[in-house]
């Protein structure tokens, strides 16, 4: 088994559901007493959150390609960033070390294909549904056609993840907000593309099926620390 390097802390409350969905899918996959050989870097969101206001992305690569690093140093054998919005420094990070990064957005998009789904909302920071580095590795390199909610929606989905789910606040009028926003787009199915989301939204409260980034990106990373064994 290869040892799974997570870096995690952003927010911990999704970090949390990293460890335990990884540890849950190797004992299923290997039974009896196995688990997860992983390490975990954890950042202070605090310091990550003021730099993505002052839009500092700069600073952001910088901090998390040093926890890249930390995380190979570690023994990890593998990057997982456990956060779609970080995923902007990416390939900076990667730029940094020698092992993989399991990217996020490819992971998801694999996982909607083998759906065969092909237009699907996406939900997250404001940072991830509007900005080139997330859509677009979707849209051009998995062929997958996104929409995103309309503005005053957007504000409402962004609001709810930084005011409420990163700091572990879970609230059934939010789940109502973002359950109407998911039918207004009406797509066949819906990206939780924000680590946190799924503390909130279950596939059960969905009107389509959901995407959890959060699982999806977990699951690859077992997978991928299991190729060699199963
Ligand atoms: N965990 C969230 C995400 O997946 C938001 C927190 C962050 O900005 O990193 O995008």
């Amino acid at each position: 088994m290869k040892t799974i390097g997570l870096i995690g802390g952003m927010s911990w409350e999704s970090s949390l559901e990293y460890y335990r969905i990884i540890n849950e899918e190797v004992k299923r996959r290997l039974g009896g007493f196995h688990s997860a050989k992983s390490v975990m870097v954890s950042v202070d969101f605090a310091e990550i959150e003021a730099m993505q206001m002052a839009d500092r992305w700069d600073d952001a690569a910088q901090l998390l390609s040093d926890a890249a690093r930390q995380v190979e140093r570690g023994g990890g054998d593998i990057v997982v960033l456990c956060t779609n919005t970080m995923h902007k420094v990416a390939d900076a990070m990667q730029a940094a070390i020698n092992i993989p990064l399991l990217h996020i957005a490819d992971a998801s998009a694999l996982a909607i294909r083998a759906q065969g789904l092909q237009r699907v909302g996406l939900l997250g920071t404001r940072f991830t549904m509007e900005q080139d580095f997330y859509r677009t590795r979707l849209e051009q390199q998995h062929g997958l056609e996104v929409v995103i909610p309309d503005s005053a929606d957007r504000d409402t989905v962004h609001r709810v993840i930084y005011d409420e789910l990163v700091l572990g606040v879970i609230n059934p009028t939010s789940r109502q907000a973002y359950q109407a926003i998911i039918e207004k787009m009406g797509t066949e199915g819906v990206i939780l593309g924000c680590t946190e989301i799924g503390l909130l939204i279950k596939a059960e409260d969905s009107p389509v099926p959901v995407f959890d980034t959060t699982t999806i990106h977990a699951v690859a990373a077992v997978e991928w620390a299991l190729r060699d064994l199963t």
